[in-house]
């Protein structure tokens, strides 16, 4: 990466001078020292001595040919000097490097443009005053020099900045970006190529003040890499158009046609950069907002869920609490209504509870009743079953399309499996934890209601109960 950079460096020195230089050798934009500058701000200055040593010895390398030694080492300090100043005034003003905020553009033109190409301008006048032969006032040297550079920090750095970015998922330039950009080019290509002797000019008096039209277009709605491609585009072609013999600025001398070039450029750039960094900040804060609203409405859900949740289950024994029991069994048997299944209903009623409870403590009590939780659903797992904790040391199974036989036999099933886990329970005759069971199973008829069913199914318990406990009773009803 860091060869890369002379290499850059050294190909935007023959992209300037083949696109950018008057015969009378006046350069309307330098791009060059936009290259050390956004390499800068990209790597956070790490690597800054090297990278910085890279860019002066191609620097002086292209000055070789144009200025004796001295000259072009001093010139070459002059653009070091210039890219270092306005980097060290950018973390000193605290920009962040991205200039993807307003203020940070705002900070930037400053510390680069202003004063930065300035500083080196002026300094660089010096340098060129001193050479033999005939000069330019050291005022037009410096003017020139500072608009040159100024508007080369200008299009080159944030172009550069944008491309070393990786571009953002939310702005695709794509196809309209694409389109917009070809418009544009084409309507720029026609414009920067009039006036050069033919008849064309006075038909069609197009000027490039014409070309902010779709240019602000591109800024307000592609991306900052798009719009920054348009603007180096659009200035490189109207340097080059004055450059070589064309008159979009209509006519004048050289120099003031450069100097009506550099104003285009300065205009074109701070307005299709400056709204499109403005746009583009807007519509950042704008996705913030929604990802915010995203992410709470996504936290409101779970949590909305987690309250439905802990409001239709039991704290001690994390099974269906009374209510949820309730709901499914009244939409069970609406079901069942509909379908002409059966639907069964167990009701169970831990052995002497109340004897454990006195004997063993409450909390004891707690754990046995989570135990008998614990192995309920283990047994009643049939898609559509559900497992509910109905009252104290109550438990209720509801077993959607289940046989009166089927019921029954996992009713037995669970009353077998809590007594042969043979939990201690000193004062019941049996000696072991025990629970007692009455089932149900009915089709609902259309007299019925969940109610026959409960009904049904309690008296069944009870029955188990006067019978001896620790066994299941089934109801005497007309079953499925
Ligand atoms: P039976 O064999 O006839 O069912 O007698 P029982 O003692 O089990 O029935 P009874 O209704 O007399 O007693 C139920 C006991 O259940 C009374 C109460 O202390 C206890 N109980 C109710 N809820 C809880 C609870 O959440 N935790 C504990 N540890 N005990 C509870
Ligand atoms: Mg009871
Ligand atoms: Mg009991």
């Amino acid at each position: 990466m860091l060869l890369l950079l002379p290499l850059l460096h050294f190909a935007s020195v023959k992209l300037t001078l083949s696109l950018a230089r008057s015969p009378e050798n006046e350069v309307v934009v330098w791009l060059p020292n936009a290259v050390l500058l956004a390499a800068l701000l990209h790597w956070r200055g790490r690597r800054g001595l090297a990278m910085a040593a890279l860019t002066f010895a191609s620097d002086v390398y292209a000055n070789l040919p144009v200025f004796p030694a001295t000259h072009a080492v001093l010139l070459s300090l002059c653009n070091l000097g210039e890219v270092t100043l306005a980097w060290l005034l950018m973390r000193r003003l605290g920009a962040s490097p991205e200039l993807e905020r307003i203020q940070d553009f705002g900070r930037f033109l400053l510390a680069g443009p202003l004063i930065g190409a300035l500083t080196a301008s002026m300094m660089a006048g010096l340098a060129l005053c001193t050479l033999d032969g005939v000069h330019p006032p050291y005022a037009t040297l410096v003017l020139l020099w500072w608009f040159g550079d100024g508007l080369g920090l200008l299009i080159y750095t944030p172009l550069l900045l944008s491309f070393l970015r990786p571009a953002s998922p939310r702005t695709s330039d794509w196809p309209q970006g694409a389109a917009m950009m070809a418009v544009t080019l084409a309507a720029a290509a026609f414009i920067f190529t009039q006036g050069d002797g033919g008849d064309l000019r006075p038909h069609v008096a197009m000027t490039p003040q014409l070309l902010l039209i779709p240019l602000l277009y591109i800024a307000a709605r592609c991306s900052l890499r798009c719009t920054a491609l348009a603007i180096a585009l659009i200035s490189l072609g109207s340097a080059w158009s004055v450059t070589t013999g064309h008159h979009p600025f209509g006519d004048a001398s050289a120099h003031e046609t450069i100097l009506r070039t550099q104003e285009y450029i300065l205009t074109l750039s701070t307005i299709g950069m400056g709204l499109a960094i403005m746009l583009g900040e807007q519509r950042a804060l704008a996705h913030e907002l929604e990802d915010k609203v995203r992410a709470r409405t996504e936290e409101l859900e779970a949590s909305n869920r987690l309250l439905a949740q802990l409001s239709t289950t039991d704290s001690l024994t994390g099974v269906a609490n009374r209510r949820r029991f309730d709901e499914a069994l009244a939409r069970e048997w609406a079901r069942a209504q509909r379908t002409g299944e059966p639907l069964s209903l167990g009701l169970l009623d831990v052995d002497y509870f109340k004897a454990y409870n006195d004997h063993y403590g409450h909390q004891a009590g707690d754990e046995c009743l989570r135990q008998v939780a614990t192995l309920m659903g283990d047994h009643v797992r049939r898609a559509g079953d559900l497992v509910a904790r109905y009252g104290g040391e109550e438990f209720a199974f509801i077993s959607p399309a289940a046989g009166a036989e089927d019921a029954a036999a996992l009713a037995r099933t669970i009353c077998a499996t809590l007594q042969a886990q043979a939990r201690p329970h000193m004062r019941s005759p049996l000696g072991v934890l025990t629970a007692s069971m009455g089932v149900a199973t009915l089709v609902p008829g259309k007299d019925d209601s969940p109610d026959t069913l409960f009904r049904l199914a309690d008296q069944a318990l009870y029955e188990a109960k006067h019978k001896g406990r620790n066994r299941v009773e089934q109801a005497d009803a007309p079953v499925g």
